[in-house]
Parts: structure tokens; C-alpha cells; sequence
């Protein structure tokens, strides 16, 4: 298992209380603002693997907190796992277009929430440049309409 920082971003203590308990029994080193105003600076001193932000905050929503995060050049590529209270219709998209990877509702499954952070992280740690061209190499082929060379694969012989 791998030890990670993580900064959690949430005005509710009680929410604080279970989210800190449940990333340090997985080994993790939680650490939480209270105030979103606040979150920006403290993640760039905390320089966490992994940055977990409710919604609904005052001040600094979780929306905007994670398009500051998405624009500044420390922070731009930590894992973003977003709680809320409302799933409303089209919710998830605007949280993953504002640039979360991952969303989770309230009140949380402790299940699904652990293992959101364990992909992210496992996620977070496969930059793997090679692993991008498999994907590319399987576009290659097919795409080009005209291209007269039938069976030029062919060997004979
Ligand atoms: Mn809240």
C-alpha cells in the first residue's frame, strides 16, 4: 500500500473527523482545511498526492477551488476527488469538466470512497510515457480512405 498526502478541503467536522480516520487506517497522511479560502495556499505548502474538496463550501466553492488547482503550475496534474451532498442532473459533468478525475456523493459509501482514493493514487503513479502508444499505433491503421496499396501487407513466398 502506498503512503500518500492528502489534502481534504471541507467545512463540516464531523465529515473532517471521518474522512481524516478512515485515509490514516488505509496509512495515509491526511491533513484538512477548514476555510476554501485558505485550501490554494495550504496545497501548495502540503503538496499533496491527492486533494479530496467538498462542493458545497463557503466562500471558495469546490467547483472554483478545483479550477484554481487545474490552472496553477505547482498543483495543475494532483488528483482531484470531489464529495458532494447534491447529485443533481449534470452534476458530475461540471465537476469533472471544472477538472476533478473522480466524484463522490454524500453521505459517503466507505467502500466505494477508499477505493476512489486508491485509483487515483494507483492512477497518479502510472505515467508511464510508453503507455500511450499502443493506443495511438491501433488508430494508424484504417484511417486512411484512398490509400491504394491493397495487400501491400502480403508476404509471399
Ligand atoms: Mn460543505
Amino acid at each position: 500500500m502506498m503512503l500518500a498526502k492528502i489534502l481534504i478541503v471541507e467545512d463540516n467536522a464531523l465529515n473532517i473527523k471521518l474522512f481524516c480516520d478512515l485515509l490514516a487506517a488505509h496509512g495515509h497522511k491526511p491533513e484538512a482545511v477548514t476555510d476554501s479560502r485558505n485550501a490554494l495556499d495550504a496545497a501548495r505548502q502540503f503538496d499533496p498526492d491527492l486533494v479530496i474538496t467538498d462542493i458545497q463550501l463557503p466562500h471558495v466553492s469546490g467547483l472554483d477551488l478545483i479550477r484554481m488547482i487545474r490552472s496553477d503550475e505547482q498543483l495543475a496534474s494532483v488528483p482531484i476527488m470531489a464529495v458532494t451532498a447534491y447529485s443533481a442532473r449534470g452534476d458530475e459533468e461540471r465537476i469533472r469538466a471544472a477538472g476533478a478525475q473522480a466524484y463522490v456523493s454524500k453521505p459517503i459509501s466507505v467502500v466505494k470512497f477508499a477505493q476512489t482514493v486508491d485509483d487515483l493514487l494507483r492512477a497518479g503513479n502510472e505515467e508511464d510515457p510508453t503507455g500511450e502508444s499502443p493506443a495511438s499505433w491501433a488508430n494508424e491503421g484504417g484511417d486512411a480512405p484512398g490509400d491504394g496499396e491493397p495487400g501491400g501487407e502480403e508476404v509471399s513466398g
